[in-house]
């Protein structure tokens, strides 16, 4: 059991990660296309994603707090606060939203200070 919660809490761990930092590298102004894939892609995580009761969880979220895509300032802060959402509810610490920008780099050649 205690094996299966350290699974669990490490493939939210990397979730997370790539979700931020997907969010911080999306366009600051997308195409309708570009809102269209991560619409797209945010709810087929959800519907995807391999812990069962996790998704669940998150789809009633998306439920009440859509995806924001108009750009890369509303998609990262809307991440920041859905996953504070799922901290609240596993009575984790809330994070400050004002420092996901610097906190969440891809490392890509093609960025400045990545
Ligand atoms: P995590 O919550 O994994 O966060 C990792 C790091 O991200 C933190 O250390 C912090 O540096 C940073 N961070 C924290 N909050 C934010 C934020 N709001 N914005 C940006 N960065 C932040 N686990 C369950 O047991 N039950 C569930 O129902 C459940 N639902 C989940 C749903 C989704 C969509 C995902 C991706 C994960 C879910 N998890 C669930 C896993 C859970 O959210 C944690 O990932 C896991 O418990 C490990 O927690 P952690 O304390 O290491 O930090």
């Amino acid at each position: 059991q205690l094996g299966n919660a350290t699974i669990k809490a490490e493939l939210g761990r990397s979730s997370w990660n790539l979700l931020h930092t997907m969010m911080g590298r999306f366009p600051e102004h997308p195409t309708t296309d570009e809102k269209e894939a991560l619409r797209s892609f945010i709810y087929l995580f959800s519907r995807l994603y391999p812990c069962g009761e996790c998704a669940t969880e998150f789809q009633a979220i998306l439920a009440r707090y859509p995806p924001q895509v108009s750009s890369r300032v509303a998609a990262s802060q809307w991440a920041c606060a859905v996953h504070n959402i799922v901290n609240q509810r596993l009575q984790k610490e809330i994070f400050d939203c004002g420092t996901v920008a610097e906190k969440y780099k891809c490392g890509c050649d093609d960025e400045k200070n990545a």
